[in-house]
């Protein structure tokens, strides 16, 4: 069983190090909670990971890139020559926690200042509120009051810091390509465009080359299963099938063998 989840995950251990916003999965041992259940190997991908390795799945061709998902958080993960970057520590592309100055929100982090505090669904949310007298709206509304006036300038404005930090990313990694993916995606096609547009503008290569930054769906289900036959099946073992569930912040693949 592979079991994705967010935070800072050591993937080898099994063990979350620390989750900003799932800290409840830092004290329990999710392997072995799991095995109580059902006597089978589980693995802990880190959940970005998973959802670059999944997009790497659907889009072979797609070998160096940088992903940023956004959500609840704001996470990243990094593809070099068609594989995961490791770094030494278990932990990198951590886009979402760059200091944002002038920016007073608390992270979960236990920051101040974080960028995901702004451009989570929940940090979205909250400035639409502060910028409209309080008003408190849902994503689906938020997502048609976008479609029907634009994009306000609070929200350009945080974009522009979201596109800074990533074109910075690209700039240090070497890399000409930004996936994004998650809830900017559910909002009008003209929110990813304008984060794109910074993003070429912010970066060195764009200046005499060509940088892409595109949306794409979200497959943290495919991610896990390459995770899986990668490192639970013997290689040339196929599995007949595979079963998925997701929740809201972590999902979860089995693979079946007769
Ligand atoms: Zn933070």
């Amino acid at each position: 069983m592979l079991i994705s989840v967010p935070g800072i995950v050591d993937e080898p251990e099994g063990k979350v190090l620390f989750s900003p916003n799932l800290h409840w999965t830092e004290r329990v041992n999710l392997p072995e909670l799991v095995k109580e259940v059902w006597s089978v190997p589980v693995l802990l991908v880190q959940e970005i990971r998973a959802l670059a390795l999944g997009h790497l799945a659907a889009e072979p061709e797609a070998e160096d890139f940088l992903l940023a998902d956004f959500g609840q958080g704001v996470g990243g993960a990094i593809v070099q020559r068609g594989k995961l970057y490791d770094s030494t520590l278990p932990l990198n592309a951590e886009l979402g926690h760059t200091k944002v100055i002038g920016n007073t929100r608390v992270c979960g982090c236990g920051a101040v200042g974080c960028i995901e505090t702004l451009v989570s669904r929940k940090g979205l949310l909250q400035s639409y509120s502060s910028a409209n007298g309080g008003d408190v709206i849902t994503w689906s509304a938020f997502a048609r009051y976008l479609g029907e006036h634009g994009i306000p300038s609070w929200f350009e404005k945080s974009l522009d810091t979201a596109a800074a930090i990533i074109a910075g990313a690209l700039n240090v990694l070497g890399l000409k390509k930004a996936v994004i993916t998650g809830s900017l995606t559910e909002l009008p096609p003209s929110v990813v465009e304008y984060l794109a547009k910074g993003v070429k503008e912010g970066t060195m290569w764009g200046r005499f080359g060509e940088v892409h930054c595109q949306s794409a769906p979200r497959r943290r289900a495919m991610g896990l299963v390459g995770v899986g036959v990668d490192r639970l099946l013997i290689p040339d073992v196929q599995p007949d099938r595979f079963a998925f569930a997701e929740t809201n912040g972590w999902s979860a693949a089995v693979a079946f063998r007769k």
